[in-house]
């Protein structure tokens, strides 16, 4: 079988469809896969394994046989899990192939074959009856199906089946229950995700502040879930307006409806402000008495209990459609609707004077829809990118850089994505200013820059050209030499931070209208390098070897295996401000690319060695990306600094950067006689990727 798969090229920033094998997806997927991180979560684990051997007595003590069926098996932990609580038989089910393959394996390797089955389904294709996948109905439940926002994966349609067709009556369900909380905050860094704020631009003329327009001003943004590690979230990021609420419950040894319905709170403020964000988060009960409790509570809500570091399930961050201004102690309610699969919310105030029959009228005009994006700029720029452009330090840098380089005759040509630059070249007293969105012309008309330039009489003053850069034509630049030639870099289709090089690969293609004397900006680019011990992130990598004393070597192996496959490791990118970790070397420029040259023929490449400064696990290297938009001013994409002499990071909070993870982890020790560990770096021109290998 061969499926296709889309990446987009950073030589010429478009998307292309390759064909690759089967095995290409099982090995992303399996590589790039949660289960590591799963079998590390050892709250978790610990907890699922009381709350399976307390069910299986239960069922035990009323005289039963223990039949369990456990949906979504992965590596089969949770059934190895109730047959060595007792458990008489376990049906494990399993949807994907490579997953359902390891787990035979593994249970066959701790010896449980006899008691547990594992059919390679999806559950809703299992059969019941003496000819079936299943000899009878279970009367125990087991499951993990659950994502941050907890239905994302499809557990309600997956619980309302088995309680229609595979589990008896009454059965145990391990987890009993599940419950949604939620805290309405104010926070002007997590709003700023959403919305543009205004720009303000000191010119020539006085002060010009672009303001968004106002489609944009009262758009609900995008349905799909914003999770975070909400614990790297300093609490000066965010104000609390209201107490933690239970907003609604899923009790799971119960039919189980995933049809659409809503969830309705009545809240007090505890304090006045602007509600703006509804942080949300979860727990589940192992047992039906509540006392086997794991949850994703966020670190100020239980400041004494020790927090478990999870990254397959984090906390939720849902944007209200607008921002409601609300005074401590009055009357609001909180609505979360959701489908089978998604949630949102929704904030009223009570009106005056209101009585129990018009809370029922009220309760009619709750908007049921889901938010949809009607200004198209929410699809243009994603959460972190709304972050950047609402970036004033940020804004001030390019600013202050074009201020240095435009004269009042500049013919000014940007190529980014939805940049607001040219708006800014415009303000700083360029003549004339065009501007191209490669990635995304075949996508979106530029039809929200042109209501961003309407909203601010600009639409006369600056061109938008609808031609990829290769494509250009001097007829596009009313026959004009450009000047100055400018970009963020920044483009939609960039995964990893050298992919933005694309602007290098623009520049080089649209050569021949660039003025003998032409300004670049950013004049260059480099690439950084730096070693790091990762407080958490590690695990999400690294092998689990037993998981509460059942072996899932097995599983270890796979993803090893999946990770070599092709023999070409790979960086990935993680936003690093939610993953904190520490510097072992300093940081390393290893790779300059010079955008006043077109792109060279040949390859780039570099070797050398990063010390080991600190002692601490080497786990792998961080690279970025830094932008140098003139002589003396640059930005970073990657490291902001190195807050203390402990080497703990701060990272650009809008950008992720690649992460190289070692194969085996280096511990340095003593600082004497300092380690190294030698690289060897090369950017393919022909392909725009960067292959890298690591070495102590
Ligand atoms: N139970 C394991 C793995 C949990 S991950 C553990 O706790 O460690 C969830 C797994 O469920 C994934 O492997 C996914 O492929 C599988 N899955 C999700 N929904 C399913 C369904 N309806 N039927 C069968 N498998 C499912």
């Amino acid at each position: 079988m061969k499926t296709f798969c889309g990446r987009a090229n950073p030589t010429t920033g478009s998307m292309e469809w390759f064909e690759e094998g089967e095995d290409y997806d099982y090995h992303q997927e399996i590589a790039r896969s949660r289960y590591a991180d799963m079998l590390h979560d050892k709250d978790r684990n610990v907890k699922y394994y009381q709350g399976i051997r307390a069910a299986v007595s239960r069922v035990k003590e009323r005289g039963e046989k223990a039949i369990v069926l456990d949906i979504g098996t992965g590596t089969g932990l949770l059934s190895m899990m109730a047959a060595s609580a007792g458990a008489d038989f376990c049906y494990a089910i399993e949807v994907f192939k490579p997953m359902a393959n390891a787990a035979v394996k593994i249970v066959e390797k701790n010896g449980f074959s006899d008691k547990i089955k594992v059919i390679n389904k999806h559950s809703t294709e299992v059969t019941v009856g003496p000819d079936g996948d299943m000899q009878c109905r279970a009367n125990i439940l087991v499951t993990e199906l659950f994502d941050t926002e907890l239905i994302g994966e499809g557990a309600l349609p997956t619980y309302e089946h088995a309680h229609k067709y595979l589990v008896q009556e009454g059965c145990e369900a391990v987890p009993h229950r599940a419950t949604v909380y939620v805290q309405l905050v104010e926070s002007r860094r997590m709003w700023s995700w959403k919305k543009l704020f205004p720009v303000h631009v000191e010119a020539e003329d006085g002060e010009k502040i672009l303001v968004p327009p106002s489609e944009m001003e009262n758009c609900p943004g995008v349905p799909s879930v914003c999770d975070i590690q909400l614990n790297q979230m300093s609490s000066n990021d965010f104000s609390t307006l209201s107490d933690v609420v239970t907003m609604f419950s899923v009790d799971f040894s119960k039919p189980v409806q995933s049809a659409s319905t809503y969830y309705r709170v009545q809240l007090e403020p505890v304090k006045s402000g602007k509600a703006q964000i509804v942080l949300s988060w979860w727990d589940i009960d192992m047992d039906p008495l509540g006392m086997i409790n794991c949850t994703m509570a966020p670190y100020w809500v239980k400041p004494t209990s020790a927090l478990q570091w999870r990254d397959h399930w984090m906390q939720c961050v849902y944007f209200l459609p607008r921002e409601e201004p609300v005074l401590q102690g009055e009357k609001l309610y909180l609505t979360a609707c959701r489908d089978e699969y998604s949630v949102w919310y929704n904030l009223q105030k009570a009106r005056e004077g209101e009585n129990k029959a018009d809370e029922e009228e009220h309760k009619a005009d709750v908007g049921v829809e889901s938010p949809v994006c009607r200004c198209r700029a929410h699809l243009l720029w994603n959460r972190p990118r709304f972050g950047e452009l609402n970036d004033q330090n940020r804004t001030r840098q390019y600013i202050k850089a074009l201020r240095k380089v435009l004269e009042t005759d500049s013919v000014c040509l940007c190529i980014s994505d939805g940049s607001l630059l040219p708006v800014l070249a415009h303000y700083l007293g360029a003549k004339q200013v065009q501007c191209t969105h490669p990635s995304r012309i075949d996508l979106y008309h530029p039809h929200e820059l042109w209501q961003f330039l309407k909203a601010n009489n600009l639409e006369d003053k600056i061109k938008i050209i609808e031609a990829r850069p290769e494509l250009l034509k001097p007829s596009h630049l009313e026959n004009k030499k450009i000047s100055v030639l400018v970009g963020e870099p920044f483009f939609t289709t960039s995964l990893l931070p050298w992919h933005n090089l694309y602007f290098w690969y623009a520049r080089t293609a649209v050569s021949t209208h660039l003025a003998s004397n032409v300004t670049v900006l950013p004049q260059s680019a480099s690439l950084h390098v730096m070693i790091v011990e990762f407080q958490d992130l590690w695990r999400i990598r690294s092998p689990c070897g037993t998981c509460e004393g059942f072996d899932v070597q097995t599983m270890d192996d796979m993803i090893k295996d999946s990770l070599n496959f092709r023999e070409s490791k790979e960086a990935e990118p993680h936003p690093l401000w939610e993953y904190p970790c520490k510097s072992l070397s300093d940081p390393q420029e290893v790779l300059t690319f010079d955008f006043t040259k077109t792109v060279p023929q040949h390859c780039l490449s570099t070797e050398g060695s990063l010390k080991l400064l600190r002692r601490g696990k080497s786990h792998g290297a961080v690279l970025w990306m830094e932008y140098h938009l003139t002589a003396d001013i640059s930005v970073s994409t990657g490291l902001v600094q190195i807050s203390n002499e402990k080497g703990n990071c701060e990272w650009n909070p809008h950008c992720k950067q690649a992460v190289y993870f070692f194969s085996s982890v280096i511990e340095s020790e003593i600082l004497s006689d300092p380690t190294a560990v030698t690289y060897a770096i090369n950017f393919d021109t022909k392909t725009g990727e960067i292959a890298m290998d690591f070495k102590l």
